[in-house]
């Protein structure tokens, strides 16, 4: 007696890939031109994420050097052209994050 030959495996269909609609969460990042001035911003570090009033800190910019320049090219040499590089006038302006520590931000006169 020959054996039945076994039954044609059947394979159920699998569960069908569930088609999970990707919902890619665009963050609308809703970012609030900030302009940085002299004066020190309210704004959200971004670093921390904790609202500050950034710190100022005058630093020598390209502006101070192109001040110190022209005061070379019109005779002030005698020192007069380190001028720029003592005006806070002259300088920029970095912004830093008081509780981190980040610069958030600079002010370039350029
Ligand atoms: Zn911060």
């Amino acid at each position: 007696m020959a054996q039945p030959p076994p039954p044609p495996s059947y394979q159920p269909p699998g569960p069908a890939y569930q088609q999970t609609a990707t919902v890619v969460v665009t963050n609308p990042q809703y970012v609030r031109p900030l302009i940085f001035r002299e004066n020190p911003v309210s704004m959200s570090c971004p670093f921390c994420q904790a609202q500050i009033v950034t710190t100022t800190t005058y630093t020598t910019g390209t502006f101070a050097w192109v001040v110190c320049l022209l005061l070379l090219f019109f005779g002030l040499w005698l020192g007069c052209c380190l001028i720029p590089f003592c005006l806070n006038g002259c300088k920029d302006v970095l912004h830093h994050c008081p509780n981190c520590r980040q610069q958030v931000g600079k002010y370039s006169r350029m």
